[in-house]
């Protein structure tokens, strides 16, 4: 494969583009000048009468004052399909958009900004709507920001239920934890035939909805992991084939997670209701939306990347998953990171001694 520069590449396209409608704004202005119609229709001319050459930054000023009404170009004899082609509303209109991105602060942040919603990208590639470096600026400080908020939490957490067990904590009850944890051992009832979700009888459905929810995510993020690999220490930039590992991991987590969290959806609300604390049900289904929107956008992004969709899709997916990072430390997904803590600690503490003599 091949290293595409494709972002320098679409930089460069959106300096010449706004070269471009700078200059048109320029060509057309001049002839105006000239004609003065359209002198009484809005503040645009008179300003434009103050000038005899039109600079980049006229240009801008100019197209800001424009308020697209229109007028003037239903009002102009040089409008097309006159060989002046004098389209005001249009030419500003180009200008005015390429001011929000020349403007941006941050800068790359502006570069983002390519235009429609819904539009075909060349070999659906997602980097021309959002450059690798931009994408990796904005998630990887609020990812990291979100490891350490829970790593502090969990961290207090454990210190207070567990004081100076640290050191107790063998191999064995970090093994038996991590075991209990990935198997959700809890959740078969003490019998392996399941909990109970909206009535008396038992049911596996909770246990394996969290088991596709849970390791479907986990894919997922090993698809996320892989890929970045794949970009900074071989030099494979996406975007990748059906059959490369990144997209193997993507799909088959994709439709894990999806499925999951549509059980889930599905239990919580046929839950009974004197399971739940009922203040905690928009913080549960939300936490589950999210998940689904996350899992069922990246999908449809890899099957339609090479349809007019792909801009919107990649928006909403990416949407997605910064709401998901940024709600990680304070919303449902800590119950998985609180729950691992709290099995560590009954399995170091089933390992000491009984501090009670009561039974004696
Ligand atoms: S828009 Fe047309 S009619 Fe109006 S001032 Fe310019 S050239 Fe003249
Ligand atoms: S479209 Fe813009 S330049 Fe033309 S009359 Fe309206 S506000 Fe003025």
């Amino acid at each position: 494969m091949q290293r595409e520069p494709v972002p320098l590449m679409e930089l460069v396209r959106q300096a010449q583009a706004e070269a471009d409608g700078v200059a048109e704004v320029a060509r057309q202005l001049q002839i105006c000048n000239a004609c003065r119609y359209c002198e009484g229709f809005c503040a645009v001319f008179p300003a434009m009468t103050r000038r005899l050459a039109f600079e980049p930054a006229d240009a801008h000023y100019l197209a800001n004052l424009c308020h697209n009404c229109g007028a003037c170009l239903h009002a102009c004899q040089y409008a097309p399909p006159h060989e002046f082609a004098v389209n005001l509303p249009r030419a500003m209109a180009q200008v005015r958009g390429s001011t929000y991105q020349h403007f941006a602060w941050p800068q790359p942040l502006g570069a983002a900004r390519t235009g429609s919603l819904w539009g075909s990208v060349a070999a659906g590639n997602f980097y021309a709507i959002f450059p690798h470096g931009l994408m990796v600026s904005l998630f990887a400080p609020v990812f990291a920001f979100a490891l350490l908020a829970l790593g502090v939490g969990v961290a207090r957490f454990w210190r207070t239920v567990s004081p100076g067990d640290a050191a107790l904590s063998s191999a064995p009850a970090v093994g038996e934890a991590v075991h209990d944890a990935l198997r959700l051992k809890y959740l078969d009832g003490g019998h392996g035939q399941g909990c109970h979700n909206e009535d008396d009888a038992w049911t596996l459905s909770r246990r394996r909805m969290h088991h596709l929810t849970f390791y479907g995510f986990a894919l997922c993020f090993a698809s996320t992991s892989v890929a970045t690999l794949y970009h900074y220490a071989l030099g494979w930039p996406a975007p990748y084939g059906w059959t490369s590992l990144p997209k193997l991991l993507g799909m088959t987590g994709g439709l894990m997670l999806v499925a999951g969290t549509a059980g889930l959806w599905r239990l919580r609300r046929r839950r009974h209701a004197a399971h739940v604390e009922p203040t905690q049900a928009a913080m549960d289904l939300g936490f589950i939306a999210l998940l689904f929107l996350t899992g069922a956008t990246g999908l449809l992004l890899a099957l339609l990347k090479t349809t007019p969709a792909l801009p919107l899709l990649l928006c909403t997916h990416l949407g997605a998953v910064m709401a998901l990072f940024l709600t990680l430390p304070y919303g449902k997904f800590a119950h998985g990171v609180y729950r691992a803590a709290a099995l560590l600690k009954w399995s170091v503490e089933r390992r000491q001694p009984l501090a009670l003599s009561i039974g004696e």
